[in-house]
């Protein structure tokens, strides 16, 4: 089997433009389900020539388990449990905030390496907020952009030495 890595972190902070930066774009459309699903939970990324099951964990805690979603849920759930790694997003811009804390709790709670992400780091921006989340307690922040692809290949190398 495949290692499993496993985007998390709160809504906006970037998880599905990493998780499509990693998984690559042409992919991720052609899986596309129109009516579905509109964005893509699960993907198959090669990352520094590993293969990996990459999971975006979006509404993992808000969605009912009766619903399409949430059955989904229950599949990436099951994954999470059995993941490799765990990409603990936060918006470098935006700064820590209650909610980051909130999922960085339960990113805790999941006994798994984890690596912190700090995504819209762009240029030099959101440098006070990189330094600010050492203390989320999840070790040192991974400085990227997903949108302009910047820090992606220090965070890829981050990945592989991970699993
Ligand atoms: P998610 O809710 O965590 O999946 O976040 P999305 O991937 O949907 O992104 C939320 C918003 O942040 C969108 O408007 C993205 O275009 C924007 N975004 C994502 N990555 C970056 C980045 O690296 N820099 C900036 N400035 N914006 C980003
Ligand atoms: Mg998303």
């Amino acid at each position: 089997d495949l290692p499993v890595v496993v985007i998390a972190g709160r809504p906006n902070v970037g998880k599905s433009t990493l998780f499509n930066r990693l998984v690559g774009r042409r992919q991720a459309l052609v899986a596309d389900t129109p009516g579905v699903t509109r964005d893509r939970k699960e993907g198959l990324a090669v990352i520094r020539g590993r293969k990996v099951r990459l999971i975006d964990t979006a509404g993992l805690e808000e969605a009912a388990p009766e619903t399409l979603f949430g059955r989904m849920r229950t599949s990436s759930e099951e994954a999470v449990a059995q993941a490799a790694l765990i990409l603990f997003c936060i918006d470098a811009r935006a700064g820590v905030t209650p909610a980051d804390q909130h999922f960085a709790r339960w990113v805790r709670r999941q006994n798994l390496p984890v690596l912190l992400v700090a995504n819209k780091a762009e240029g030099r921006s959101g440098a006070a907020s990189v330094m600010e989340s050492y203390a989320l307690g999840l070790g040192e922040p991974v400085p990227v952009s997903a949108e302009h692809g910047e820090g992606l290949s220090d965070l890829m190398f981050e990945i592989v030495d991970h699993l």
